[in-house]
């Protein structure tokens, strides 16, 4: 790796590919065209946006009409939320261990007059149907559950929940930033009527992202303006970061099989090594895990502490996510499966990508033991 840290924090952010950045340059100082213009350098830059649209859709199963090209996964997450709430009454569920960027958008929507029905999950982090069926009424307009967790891996079945959030009559949205590419996702298959991913978790470029919203559906937009992305996202498209978002999505879903094989070697390999450490134990499900996902507590140890001791050895790590600065609270992920207080802030997160080699998770299993032992108070 470039920065010489073995990196194992892919769920906070991934490298961008040097073949991402590489199809991006010109963008920026040759086609630098506005999609909206007229003359040729705006049909160059149109024609990298058509590209890069079909390019998503392809790995989606939907059609390029179907995709709005955002800031990022949490915009995408805003305008699931925002974009169809129908006014003061309107109810959204969702679950207990969502990204902030879907949590806090429900605390919009209570501002607004609306409300909100956060749904449990068990010890692994699998929802609870049964209670999702019993909160549906007619009050909700959208089911919004994430694909797979950013913290612990659960890959939630989307296809059932789509279809409570249906036989009530609502619209169902998945949070895939995390799912996209490294599990299999066709939203017509899945019944899924809007979808948010995100560029810089699948070795794309920051701030860029991209939202399916199934033709048909009633959505305002959350930004207005010019009209671009069919009025549902107005600003002038950012063109390297989509003809990015696009280049990544190429390369992941052409290798899409094999890397999930190698990472889910390597992430056995390293639970399986981490679970013979004493006082160790293993946070998410064995089975139906994002083959990217290790995420661990240790008793006694403060995983703050151990991220800091792993880093000084060159390995980085997190505890729970990246997402809320500081990391001074448990993860509310980690309490919606039951962890006290003390456990959840004994956690650490592997989080693995492709480039991970062999030898770096040696590094990793090398130095780990001890830093436990150095960090148990
Ligand atoms: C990272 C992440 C987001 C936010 O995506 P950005 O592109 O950083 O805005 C949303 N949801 C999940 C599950 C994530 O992991």
């Amino acid at each position: 790796m470039p920065s010489g840290t073995a990196y194992f924090d892919n769920a906070a952010t991934t490298m961008t590919l040097p073949e991402v950045a590489e199809a991006m340059r010109p963008y920026f100082t040759e086609m630098y065209g506005n999609p909206s213009s007229l003359h040729s350098m705006g049909a160059d830059a149109a024609e990298a946006l058509r590209k890069a649209r079909k390019s998503v859709a392809d790995a989606l199963g939907c059609y390029p009409s179907e995709i709005i090209f955002t800031a990022g996964g949490t915009e995408s997450d805003n305008m699931a939320v925002l974009g169809t709430f129908p006014g003061a009454g309107g109810r959204v569920v969702t679950t207990a261990i969502e990204h902030s960027a879907i949590l806090e958008t429900c605390g919009e929507v209570r501002r607004r007059g609306g409300a909100s029905t956060l749904i449990p999950v068990d010890s692994e982090g699998f929802l609870d149907l049964s209670a999702l069926d019993s909160a549906m009424g007619d009050d909700v307009y959208l089911v919004s559950v994430m694909a797979a967790n950013n913290v612990i891996g659960t890959i939630e079945d989307i296809r059932e929940c789509a279809k409570i959030a249906h036989e009530h009559g609502a619209l169902f949205h998945t949070d895939a930033v995390q799912g996209f590419t490294k599990m299999d996702i066709n939203v017509k298959r899945d019944g899924i009527d809007m979808l948010s991913l995100s560029g810089h978790k699948i070795h794309g470029p920051k701030g860029i992202g991209a939202f399916y919203v199934k033709s048909g559906t009633d959505i305002r937009p959350i930004v207005f303006g010019g009209g671009q992305e069919n009025g549902l996202r107005s600003s002038t498209e950012n063109v390297p970061g989509i003809v990015g978002l696009g280049k990544a999505v190429d390369i992941a879903m052409s290798n899409m099989g094999g890397d999930m094989r190698r990472m889910t070697e390597m992430r056995d390999r390293i639970i399986d090594s981490v679970l013979d450490i004493p006082g160790a134990a293993l946070n998410g499900p064995r089975h139906d895990r994002l083959c990217n996902n290790a995420h661990f507590r240790f008793d006694g140890v403060k995983g703050n502490s151990l991220v800091l001791a792993l880093s000084r050895n060159g390995v980085a790590v997190s505890t729970a996510s990246a997402c809320s600065a500081g990391d001074t609270e448990p993860s509310h992920v980690l309490s919606a499966i039951g962890l006290t207080p003390q456990q959840s802030m004994s956690a650490l997160r592997v989080t693995l990508s492709h480039l991970n080699t062999d030898a770096e998770v040696d590094l990793l299993l090398k130095v780990l033991p001890d830093a436990v032992r150095e960090c148990r108070v």
